[in-house]
């Protein structure tokens, strides 16, 4: 059997070649003399001469390694990992769109800004919003974006000294505060009541005409809906703050609330999560910000308008935050978002969010006889269960999430959000078929039994993959990618 663990150096043998073509009848030019002399190799380069086949099979077995959408279920919550469709990948591989340089001058460009203006006005649909620019590159940096138009904005008003604090629930995704931070804000942590929401009497603990605003994810990482949320606003609004909208995972709302009508001023997007375009491997995203019409001029620049029959890139907004993503955001994220929208179109977005909303709760029924549930609500898109049952029996939720990849499924998000101990977030999407729900609840529900019966099994697992435990902080205080060929294996 070959090792398909060994490295591509290390199957290396010298002269071996991946290809043969006859020999070339033109002379051949040397670029080497527009080169500065320093830069010019003295000795080539150690590069691995292996043959085609190898070649292939090697890449091939290291993408096998990778776990991803394509390969299985992936019920990673708080980040909606749902299936991209290919269509997108056609469409984002159309010449007209993959081979276009944001340098040429728009005249040039009419398709693609028609494409990004056409996105922006879907996605003041989805949201409820006046005015949205694509530019920022992800969830976080969106975030950012808006703390920065809400910074702007009171600062306009002669408050940009008073307003220092930025309120966010204790439930929230780490971006936020830290986003809220990097704004120069002061972060306050709102707690949760027990039903798992902002705990009203808190909130107004804090709130006074030093607020900036309030940062909020509806339905929360809990999966579950605010339902104060029109009172939320009213209190925030009151003393002058603003409404910021965390919508990186959209699934449960689609269609069917708008962060507008919720009394939103502020809101971003992932198109990388809701809107179909594959995420995981650190990008490319997108995460577009969309504000109120008072809020239009503090956007990132250049917008994109439409003059007659003609799009032109408009950058005259002087109190603009600027730019804030070199060129015009990540372009083929928004082709891919773009084409999802248009195949689905209203009714099918509608459905996405009651399939969403379907497969969490359905989900959550067959494990809680098994797992503690963390709040017992009918949920939204997601919902956290608690491995607190199976912690008495000396088996922690980690040891849980390890055994699943044994079973080829990707682990729910563990230890998120922190208000719930052992929690396991699992948000299985719309795009899964039942008989694939069936299967992971079987496998998590086999999972309980074993810590019951055969805990050592769950407790020295995962068993089947190519790396097994290992010490996750040293591999990330002394991380090793460089290949040494006199490093012992
Ligand atoms: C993923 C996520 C973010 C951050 O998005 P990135 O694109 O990873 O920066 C923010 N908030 C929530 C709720 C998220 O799920």
């Amino acid at each position: 059997m070959i090792d398909y663990n060994e490295l591509i150096f290390e199957i290396s043998r010298p002269g071996r070649k991946a290809a043969s073509l006859p020999e070339s009848d033109v002379a051949s030019v040397s670029l080497l003399k527009k080169f500065p002399e320093h830069l010019i190799r003295k000795i080539p380069a150690e590069l691995p001469e292996v043959s085609e086949p190898q070649l292939m099979r090697h890449y091939t077995a290291l993408s096998n390694k990778n776990f991803g959408v394509d390969n299985g279920f992936y019920p990673l919550g708080s980040c909606t990992m749902k299936y991209n469709p290919k269509i997108n990948e056609d469409v984002a591989r159309l010449p007209g769109f993959a081979n276009i340089h944001p340098f040429q001058p728009v005249q040039t460009v009419q398709g693609a800004l028609e494409l990004m203006y056409e996105l922006q006005e879907d996605l003041k649909i989805i949201t409820g919003m006046d005015a949205l620019s694509l530019q920022p590159a992800a969830g976080a940096q969106g975030e950012w974006a808006g703390l920065m138009i809400m910074k702007l904005f009171h600062k306009q008003n002669g408050e940009g000294k008073k307003r220092t604090k930025i309120l966010v629930p204790d439930s929230a995704h780490g971006t936020n505060p830290s986003s809220a931070f990097i704004a120069g804000f002061d972060v306050v942590e709102i707690p949760s009541n027990a039903s798992g929401t902002v705990d009203l009497a808190e909130l107004k603990k804090h709130v006074g005409t030093d607020v900036a605003g309030l940062m909020l994810t509806n339905p929360n990482t809990l999966g579950l809906f605010e339902k104060d949320i029109v009172e939320i606003s009213k209190i925030i609004h009151g003393v002058g703050g603003l409404l910021y909208y965390d919508g990186a995972n959209l699934n449960a709302i689609l269609g069917k609330t708008t962060p507008a009508v919720m009394g939103f001023d502020i809101v971003h997007l992932n198109l990388h999560k809701t809107f179909s375009t594959p995420h995981g491997g650190g990008g490319p995203g997108s995460g577009p910000v969309g504000v109120k019409s008072f809020l239009a001029p503090y956007l990132p620049i250049p917008r994109i308008e439409k003059q007659e029959d003609e799009y032109v890139l408009n950058s005259e907004f002087p109190l603009s935050v600027g730019r804030v993503k070199g060129y015009f955001g990540n372009f083929g994220v928004n082709v891919r978002a773009y084409t999802y929208i248009r195949t689905m179109g209203p009714i099918g977005l509608n459905q996405v969010s009651e399939s969403a909303v379907l497969h969490a709760n359905y989900l959550r029924k067959l494990l809680a006889p098994y797992y503690n549930v963390s709040h017992t609500q009918f949920c939204k898109h997601e919902f956290v269960l608690s491995g607190l049952k199976q912690k008495k029996l000396g088996v922690r939720t980690m040891d849980i999430a390890k055994r699943l990849l044994d079973f080829g499924y990707y682990a729910p998000t563990v230890y998120f959000p922190l208000i719930v101990e052992e929690a396991m977030m699992i948000e299985p999407t719309e795009t899964e078929t039942k008989e694939t729900l069936d299967a992971f609840a079987k496998t998590l529900i086999g999972i309980a039994k074993e810590v019951e019966q055969t805990p050592a099994t769950v407790l020295e697992a995962p068993h089947t993959t190519p790396v097994r435990r290992m010490d996750e902080v040293k591999a990330a205080r002394k991380l090793v990618v460089r290949y040494n060929k006199n490093d012992e294996k």
